[in-house]
């Protein structure tokens, strides 16, 4: 079905915050279902790996420092219309301009340190998710 998985990351910051099993419960609660999930540590190398579309934007060396500074969660997650729903659950990019209720605006500490990626459409989720996890460690 074309639109129904999402990739996630529960960023350094709030894995650092204890806010793991909080941001899952609003993500279960908002109808999500967990496809594949692990917690791991990023190297530099394989964290500017995965954020090379932003390679070329200014804040790339500090994105791929931050995100390689402690562990995160990733995730594949189910939904209809999942990209969309899940970007509307997380909030705009920087918390301060971020909805009331949504993830980033309970969660997030800055614009770098915002507490959650949400892939941008449905390619990209897939690309995404492929970079993580393999088709036996999705159910
Ligand atoms: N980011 C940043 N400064 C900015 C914009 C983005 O540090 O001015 C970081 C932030 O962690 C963001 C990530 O880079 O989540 C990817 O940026 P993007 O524009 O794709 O935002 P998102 O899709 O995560 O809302
Ligand atoms: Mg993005």
């Amino acid at each position: 079905m074309v639109g129904n998985i999402t990739f996630t990351m529960l960023k350094p910051d709030a894995v650092e915050a204890n806010n793991i099993g909080p941001i899952l419960a609003k993500i279960n609660q908002a109808g999500f279902r967990i496809v594949a999930m692990k917690y791991l540590k990023l190297s530099k190398d394989t964290a500017g790996k995965f954020y090379e579309v932003h390679k070329e934007r200014p804040f790339y060396g500090e994105l791929v420092d931050y995100m390689s500074s402690g562990p995160i969660v990733a995730a594949v997650l189910q939904k209809d219309n999942a990209v969309a729903d899940f970007r509307t659950l997380i909030g705009a990019t920087d918390p301060s301009k971020a909805e009331e209720g949504t993830i980033r605006k309970l969660f997030a500490k800055s614009i770098a340190a915002n507490a959650v990626h949400g892939s941008d459409s449905d390619e990209n989720a897939a690309i995404e998710a492929n970079f993580y996890f393999s088709q036996i460690e999705r159910f």
